[in-house]
């Protein structure tokens, strides 16, 4: 029965077997406020004690009090197992040759029923089985590459990709798309802009918010989106998620300007300082910019620059902020501080003593903004003009992970001080922008293409 009873602990488990319940039992549970009909699940090794958890029938999760419970039921039990069927990707002469790197995350994810945790699994049987329209837009080859939840992304993992995006870019493949969690997709799609130079093909990263056990996943929608995108002619590192609250079309981000803006929703991917480079609907893509690298294979190879220096400090700056905490990095040898400053660029001036040391240690210290929107000023005040004269450098419009991967990207590619410098105020993919865009604040596409503003 122990082991029926996978993940619970001491009062919840004993009040389980109590109960004579186990897992994947249908259960009807009453609290004194509310009252519970789902499926019994299992429990992660760390979840806390005291609870039990079950699927509802809107497959939401629900971890209900033990002590809560005022009665509880089997009213029904759940087949164990589930496995998506396999069957063959097909293939079509003349269709675009599509290579799919997986790395993990919801996107790759199903409920696996008999440990209870939301596994990565993607074959490309079960893609086919999962998504069949894929095979009416390319023919597809799948690569598991890692399979891990994007927070266990490092730059070491993004070196693996890039040279794997070399190699496949530079022997004829048309695109490739990246399934990867959503927590820090937008650092690997931003490192990946940087480190892929010349690319030649389409590159594109996406995810969902929601695994495909759950009626409302967004993993299939995105997957065609990305595919869609993966045959076109955008030879840049993209990023393709759902674009709206009503979900009917994705947009297509530049991988250096978007960030992840919401825990949960299924929009969550936005544009900053711009507007998206397009939207893809049905299949169909509709560009809002032509400023982009256009596909050629024959004259583009692709080269991945990967070298990437981690020793990189990202510091928030916030009112507790001590200098303590920058001789800390200084004192650990790190070659580069990105400092998430206040507003148009600012830190309190109690830690200009850490800084200067930094600088005079010869460490480049990047200043962006945590207000995300707009270009760090630091001409304008008199803390700005200080830290600038310091030798602090503005970080323009980048959002302060892009600073960070930009900064590590730079210190990987040379060990000269000036030329370092000169290579992290370059526009390399397309991080920077020449000026501010008034409708990129808080861009509302339905309402931009209502206007024929886009
Ligand atoms: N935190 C996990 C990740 O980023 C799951 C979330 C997701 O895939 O959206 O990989």
């Amino acid at each position: 029965m122990s082991e029926n009873l996978k993940g619970y602990k001491k009062d919840a488990k004993k009040f389980l077997i109590e109960h004579n319940l186990k897992l994947w039992d249908i259960i009807k549970v009453e609290t004194k406020t509310t009252t519970y009909e789902g499926i019994l699940l299992p429990r992660y090794e760390y979840s806390k004690a005291g609870f039990i958890e079950i699927k509802l029938e809107n497959n939401y999760n629900v971890g209900i009090k033990v002590d809560d419970i005022t009665k509880i039921e089997k009213i029904g039990e759940k087949e164990a197992k589930y496995k998506i069927p396999e069957k063959d990707f097909p293939k079509t002469k003349g269709f675009p040759e599509i290579t799919l790197l997986g790395t993990g995350g919801t996107v790759a994810s199903r409920l696996d029923y008999t440990t209870g945790a939301v596994i990565p699994a993607f074959s490309p049987g079960e893609l086919f089985s999962a998504v069949p329209e894929l095979a009416d837009i390319c023919n597809l080859e799948t690569e598991i590459v890692f399979k891990i939840f994007s927070e266990n992304m490092q730059a070491t993992h993004w070196q693996q990709l890039a040279h794997q995006i070399e190699t496949l870019a530079n022997s004829g493949k048309d695109g490739i798309i990246i399934p990867h969690g959503t927590d820090t997709m937008g650092y690997t799609s931003a490192a990946l802009s940087f480190m892929l130079k010349d690319l030649s093909i389409p590159v594109v990263v996406v995810g969902s918010q929601r695994s495909s056990d759950r009626p409302s996943s967004d993993a299939a929608m995105n997957l065609i989106n990305a595919a869609t995108v993966a045959t076109s002619d955008i030879a840049e590192v993209t990023l393709v998620m759902l674009g709206s609250s009503s979900h009917d079309y994705g947009l297509i981000h530049r991988g250096t300007l978007v960030r992840k803006l919401h825990t949960s929703y299924r929009h969550t991917f936005r544009t900053i300082d711009d507007i998206p480079m397009g939207m893809v609907q049905n299949r169909t893509i509709r560009m809002f910019t032509d400023n982009y690298h256009k596909k050629d294979k024959k004259k583009r190879e692709t080269t991945a620059l990967t070298d990437f220096e981690k020793k990189i400090g990202f510091i928030y700056f916030y009112p507790g902020l001590t200098s303590e905490m920058i001789h800390y990095y200084i004192d650990k040898g790190y070659k580069g501080l990105l400092l998430a400053g206040t507003g148009l660029g600012h830190v309190a001036t109690r830690i200009y003593d850490a800084i200067e040391r930094a600088i005079e240690e010869d460490i480049l210290v990047l200043m962006t903004s945590q207000t995300l929107f707009g270009f760090v000023g630091m001409n304008v005040y008199s803390t700005g003009r200080e830290l600038l004269d310091m030798g602090v450098l503005p970080g323009k419009n980048m959002m302060p992970e892009v600073g960070y991967v930009k900064l590590g990207w730079v210190l990987g590619q040379t060990d000269n001080l000036e030329d370092a410098k000169k290579l992290l105020m370059t526009n390399i993919a397309g991080e920077f922008l020449d000026r501010e865009i008034p409708i990129a604040f808080n861009y509302d596409i339905d309402r931009l293409l209502k206007d024929n503003l886009i």
